[in-house]
């Protein structure tokens, strides 16, 4: 390479010219001159004189004596200058030469590295078109008014245009009018989003739901913007059938146990609000199991078929009738006035299931029997809301059936003292020195997770108990809710963390292997602002590494994705710390809203676990859940494996994870000491497992 200095080449000015110091002294000239002169007068002398041969001779030597004197003159003042001349020139003619030669070699060189740059170029190009024409996602580079300048293949299948149609067309025209407002600022221009569940709508105005992303690049001085489009209507549906099979009744339509469940509790809270009533309905047909027992299961489905549709007709649109199983349906009438109001629907109900019901060449009558409770008159728990109902119904049968019977609190003979219960409760968390290491109240047990391929334990799971000093040993089910609906779980939860990781350390310490210790964190305790430098402070204090705690939250911590969320569960991360999502399947969320954040297991809810062998639909969730969690790369634990059958279901799909009573019961920490040493409890599992 030149270094574009030209001053390096000789100019014209630099060629050799000839010096007046190589011009012929002035005293040569006069010599000469004088000499020839000289010559002359001598020859004039002879010719006038001398004889005639002699003159000729005189003639002869001027002649010779002339040259000798011209010819160095000639030399001095013709010949040498020339000379000089020709040799600058030829010089000149050389340097020029090689002014080219090195311009020609110069423009070569450049030449080449023109060809080669505008090859990476092209090569560079054709690999980027590659990729951005072989992406499944839709790609879009869009102009700052959000008008399409280029487009991909997969977007313009996606969106069912043909090559090159889609140019000049704005993006929001894509989307559903909802969708492209929350894509828009307050100026009405895109702005940068991530991962935005939207709806677009096709060439057709077929809907479509996608994943949006939106980012900006500056080309020549220019704005632009780059749409990711993830079309997730495979997913969407996956998941629509999941929420079919796990929240809904195969053989009637109506919602199941689980969807009950929710729906009450969101329609106690709504009541709560507006000062209304629930009022729960608990009914049966009456003598069920003959009609099953002489016509037949197919034609007993078919009845309660029957059944679950006059019942779907009778309700007002903002009821909820469910199967709980075989022939028990329950209702829930929203926002109710009075005990009246409840009774009118069941007498509705009764007279409604009274009429016969025309099966095929079979005209049947049946009676049914229905109990009623109210929220909150009765209780405000959900549970025992449906005991409630289902004593109430207990009652109308003993009272000859084709009737029904209002909850009173005499119908349960169990009933725990709730009030009673909070008291002691308060008692045992609010003691000041609760924080404190020993509580004589409580204790943590340990229930241990196997590996399905090593069968050793990877993991125990911290779970708390309650040694009442009255009622004995309660379970977390029996106080948990109480600990969350006044608000103790705070102390709770953290003296928890705080054993449980000491504990953790003290493992280590005693030369047992590795292993995770997990702790439940309830929905409260993320809301806690401090959360996060709670389990850094802990963690320090108890000399814990992150690695090997992992947190469990609920299932419906995780609904909201909310920033907040997001940033507590990434600050967990940089500790270390694993995040699994406890009793999944159970709450509202979707696999989707997992893959926006950082975790790294589910654990499938007992529920789904327990009739895995039973029931064709809770296997189908298992092992969607199980297949979709492998996709988004997340570890998956079953939970509450009680027999040798679910475990060898579990094996044959492929869960990672297993725990449950299969394996160990929760025990207290020197028992699970025993059971890593000993290994005793744990089934191993051999190759054919695998
Ligand atoms: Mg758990």
């Amino acid at each position: 390479m030149t270094n574009g200095n030209p001053t390096q080449f000789k100019t014209e000015n630099q060629l050799p010219i000839l010096s007046s110091s190589s011009q012929s002294p002035l005293w040569l000239l006069t010599i000469v001159a004088i000499s020839i002169f000289t010559s002359e007068i001598a020859v004039m002398i002879a010719f006038v004189w001398l004889p005639p041969p002699t003159v000729q001779m005189g003639v002869i030597l001027d002649g010779v004596l002339l040259t000798m004197l011209v010819s160095p003159v000639l030399y001095l003042f013709l010949f040498r200058p020339l000379n000089v001349h020709i040799t600058a020139l030829h010089q000149a003619q050389d340097s020029l030469q090689q002014q080219r030669d090195h311009l020609e070699e110069e423009v070569q060189k450049r030449t080449a590295e023109l060809i080669e740059r505008n090859r990476e170029i092209a090569d560079r190009e054709v690999h980027y078109r590659a990729v951005v024409e072989g992406a499944t996602e839709g790609i879009l580079t869009l102009d700052k008014q959000g008008l399409i300048v280029r487009d991909n293949t997969a977007a313009e299948k996606m969106f069912g245009y043909d090559p090159g149609m889609m140019a000049n067309l704005p993006l929001v025209q894509m989307l559903t009018p909802d969708s492209a407002k929350r894509c828009l600022g307050s100026d009405g221009l895109l702005y940068p989003v991530s991962n935005l569940s939207l709806e677009a709508q096709n060439k057709g105005g077929k809907t479509i739901p996608i994943l949006l992303s939106i980012s900006t690049f500056k080309y020549e001085n220019d704005h632009y913007f780059t749409a990711i489009i993830q079309d997730i209507s495979e997913r969407v549906m996956f998941e629509k059938r999941l929420a079919r099979l796990a929240y809904y009744d195969s053989l009637t339509g109506l919602p199941n146990r689980r969807l009950f469940h929710d729906r009450l509790g969101q329609a106690m809270e709504h009541a709560h609000r507006n000062g209304k009533l629930v009022g729960i309905l608990f009914l049966d047909l009456d003598h069920f199991k003959d009609i099953n027992d002489t016509l037949g299961h197919l034609f007993g489905d078919r009845l309660l078929q029957e059944t679950a549709k006059r019942l779907s007709d009778l309700l007002r649109k903002e009821d909820t009738v469910a199967r709980l199983g075989g022939d028990e349906f329950t209702v829930i009438l929203e926002s109710i006035s009075n005990t009246a109001d409840a009774e009118d629907i069941a007498k509705k109900i009764l007279h409604s299931l009274r009429q016969p019901f025309n099966l095929g060449e079979h005209e049947i009558y049946v009676t049914s029997s229905i109990g009623i409770t109210l929220y909150p008159l009765d209780d405000n728990d959900i549970e025992r809301l449906i005991m409630n109902a289902d004593s109430a119904m207990y009652q109308a049968k003993l009272h000859g059936r084709n009737t029904y019977e209002l909850y009173t609190s005499k119908m349960l003979s169990e009933t725990i003292d709730r009030v009673a219960l909070e008291k002691s409760f308060r008692k045992a968390v609010g003691a000041s020195d609760f924080l404190l290491q020993y509580q004589p109240e409580f204790v943590l047990h340990y229930q241990p997770e196997v590996d399905r391929y090593s069968g050793e334990v990877v993991g125990a799971e911290a779970l708390i108990r309650w040694q009442h000093p009255e009622l004995g040993m309660l379970g977390p089910d029996q106080f948990i809710p109480l600990a969350e609906a006044t608000g103790l779980i705070l102390p709770l939860g953290e003296w928890v963390l705080r054993t449980a990781c000491m504990q953790a350390v003290a493992w280590r310490a005693a030369g047992l292997p590795p292993f995770h210790v997990a702790v439940n964190v309830s929905a409260l305790q993320l809301k806690n602002r401090n959360i996060v430098q709670q389990v850094a402070h802990i963690l320090k204090e108890t000399g814990m590494d992150g690695r090997y705690l992992e947190l469990e939250l609920t299932e419906s911590v995780v609904i909201d994705k909310s920033e907040e969320l997001i940033t507590i569960l990434r600050e967990f991360k940089e500790m270390g710390i694993t995040i699994s999502i406890d009793d999944f399947g159970t709450g509202h969320s979707s696999l989707a809203n997992l893959q926006l954040l950082p975790v790294d297991k589910v654990k499938i809810d007992i529920s789904f676990i327990r009739n895995i062998t039973t029931s064709k639909q809770d296997t189908a969730i298992v092992v969607g859940i199980i297949e979709m969690a492998h996709k988004l790369g997340l570890k998956v634990v079953a939970e509450g494996v009680e027999t040798e059958e679910q475990l060898m279901c579990l094996l044959s799909h492929h869960c990672d994870i297993m725990q449950g009573y299969h394996f160990s019961r929760p025990v207290a920490a020197e028992n699970f000491e025993a059971l890593l040493v000993n290994r005793v409890e744990i089934t191993p599992l051999n190759q054919s497992h695998q």
